[in-house]
């Protein structure tokens, strides 16, 4: 269970996700949720409540990401 944030209709909504979970070749294991919006179906990423870099959604959850900080290309880094 998690914040989700839906950019296209800018609303947030709490819902159990999906988690995703891959090895980046550079930076190790990375961890991402997405859910899908209970208005209109699109897949949303983890509303940012814990860390507050603003370089675009990343989607890492609080830096529990793996990633190793900046370069993921998969997070952006966290
Ligand atoms: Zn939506």
């Amino acid at each position: 269970m998690g914040i989700f944030y839906c950019d296209t209709c800018h609303t947030k909504f709490e819902a159990d996700g999906v988690k995703t979970d891959w090895i980046d070749r550079t930076y190790g294991p990375c961890t991402r949720w997405t859910a899908s919006c209970p208005d209109c179906g699109e897949e949303c990423q983890l509303a940012k409540t814990v860390h507050a870099h603003s370089d675009g959604d990343d989607g890492c959850e609080g830096g529990s990401c793996g990633c190793g900080g900046s370069g993921c290309s998969s997070c952006g880094g966290c």
